[in-house]
């Protein structure tokens, strides 16, 4: 698992990322999975789907 730099909350399971103005990181696109998070393979930003840090999961 690619080390965290960030959480970002979201609200819906498909994502676009585009990482940040440093570094080489194409346009991708991530689904939140069963487990209600995603880390971005080129970015490593975690996104975390809103509901769950409701639930007291995040
Ligand atoms: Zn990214």
């Amino acid at each position: 698992m690619a080390i965290v730099k960030r959480k970002i909350f979201v609200d819906q399971t498909k994502i676009a990322c585009v990482g940040d103005k440093k570094g080489p990181h194409p346009k991708v696109y991530l689904k939140v999975g069963p487990r209600g998070f995603v880390s971005c393979p080129y970015c490593g930003k975690l996104y975390i789907l809103a509901e769950k840090k409701a639930a007291g999961i995040a």
